[in-house]
């Protein structure tokens, strides 16, 4: 089907994914149970536990549940700011906010995705002289700091960690793009933080349908992730009371959340994980293809990338003219060309809710704008063919030729 349209993603799902799925309708435990366990062993044995304390990991049924969990865990509550990207997924401001704590945006810096670290220390000691974080912005204790490993390509950690840890705020990797993301020293994208967390939403790199996972090697953050995660229901109490295994007995010490993963999720994130170097180096493989073709061209810009990127987007950037209009024309080309692209991301603080809530000026971030204007994110999922790849390159050079 040489002219079927190519999506923007599409899950790699085997016959793998389709026993383990069925294993666990068959076995009479469908909630959270062996499955999870294993699915949360093996993802912290991948992520290794190099010279620091090991990884712990706790599935959940989104990344989302992760980071609000994350947060929880790191104290943030009314009165506290959380500084994160502008440029990012809803998700690490709206958890912000269901803790009563307040977003500060950060530009990313210019040709980079990730936070501007001139801006992350100025609102730091802004914040942590009472002062708003910028003229007319949010005031409050920082309580953490979320770095966005953006498309898969880490986010330098050491210097947020120092900027951090100086200003006594906590760091929570959002990694939902970073799976696997193996930095030159032996350490992974997501373990680095005070907490990390990974997606498995069903465009992500490796996926379960909807699902997440949280790292950490923080004991006191492990354990409220492991109560909250459930009810605020505490095991370990539960333990104590019996020594008889299976118990009736527990106690609620928190009013908790339902962020569990089922067990038929788990399953499946079980068989994707094992494949996940290969669906690397899939996505590798379409991104060097692209690279090669794109490097030289008169419209569009690679990413910047590195060895350790997950490569779970390829977002090019358009070259001059009227960015806005330029972008939004471009898209629709390529869509009456049968290819399906997406935007990464419509920045937050241009969303209604936060630009009326904080005011803010689309302005206020122009990196995050102009990434924002400039932005195509084309096709890269393994499973892709060489003419699927061939015919996006195609397509994209013949725009405005
Ligand atoms: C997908 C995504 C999330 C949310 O993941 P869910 O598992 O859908 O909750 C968070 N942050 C970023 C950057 C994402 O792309």
């Amino acid at each position: 089907m040489p002219d079927a349209n190519i999506p923007f993603a599409l899950p790699f799902i085997g016959d793998e994914e389709k026993e383990a799925a069925l294993r666990a309708l068959g076995s009479g435990w469908l909630t959270t149970g062996k499955e999870a366990a294993a699915f949360e062993s093996e993802f912290a044995a991948f992520l290794g536990s190099p010279p620091a304390a090991p990884v712990r990991a706790f599935a959940v049924n989104s990344a989302t549940s992760g980071l609000h969990l994350s947060l929880e865990a790191c104290g943030a509550g009314p009165g506290d700011t959380v500084l994160l990207p502008s440029f990012t997924f809803a998700s690490d401001a709206e958890v912000v906010r269901y803790l009563g704590a307040d977003p500060v945006f950060i530009d990313i810096g210019p040709g980079t995705f990730h936070l501007d670290l001139g801006a992350l220390e100025a609102a730091l000691d802004r914040l942590s002289r009472g002062l708003p974080a910028y003229p007319g912005g949010p005031a409050g204790r920082p309580a953490a700091v979320i770095p966005v490993h953006y498309g898969g390509l880490p986010c330098g950690m050491g210097p947020v960690l120092e900027l951090a840890r100086h200003y006594g705020a906590r760091v929570v990797e959002d990694a939902a793009h970073s799976f696997p993301s193996l930095l030159p020293d032996g350490n992974f994208a997501g373990t680095l933080g005070d907490a990390g967390v990974f997606s498995f939403y069903a465009t992500k790199t490796i996926t379960t349908g909807e699902g997440g996972m949280v790292v950490t090697r923080d004991p006191e953050i492990a354990a409220r992730v492991k109560v909250m995660r459930l009810h605020g229901i505490d095991r370990d109490v539960w333990n104590r009371y019996t020594d008889r295994g299976a118990s009736w007995y527990y106690e609620v010490v928190e009013p908790g959340y339902k962020y569990n993963l089922p067990d038929i999720l788990a399953a499946i994130g079980r068989a994707q994980l094992k494949r996940a170097w290969e669906l690397l180096a899939m996505r590798r493989a379409i991104a060097a293809r692209y690279d090669e073709a794109f490097r030289d061209s008169p419209r569009v810009i690679i990413p910047p990338t590195g060895a350790a990127d997950a490569r779970h987007l390829y977002p090019v950037r358009l070259r001059g003219g009227s960015p806005a209009i330029g972008r939004d024309a471009f898209i629709e080309r390529l869509k009456e060309k049968g290819i399906g692209v997406s935007v990464h991301f419509i920045p937050l603080h241009i969303m209604p809710y936060y630009q009326k809530r904080y005011g803010l000026a689309p302005e206020q971030f122009p990196e995050s704008l102009r990434a924002f204007r400039e932005l195509i994110s084309l096709p890269i999922w393994p499973g892709m063919t060489d003419s699927q790849v061939e015919r996006v390159i195609g397509a994209v050079g013949s725009i405005g030729a």
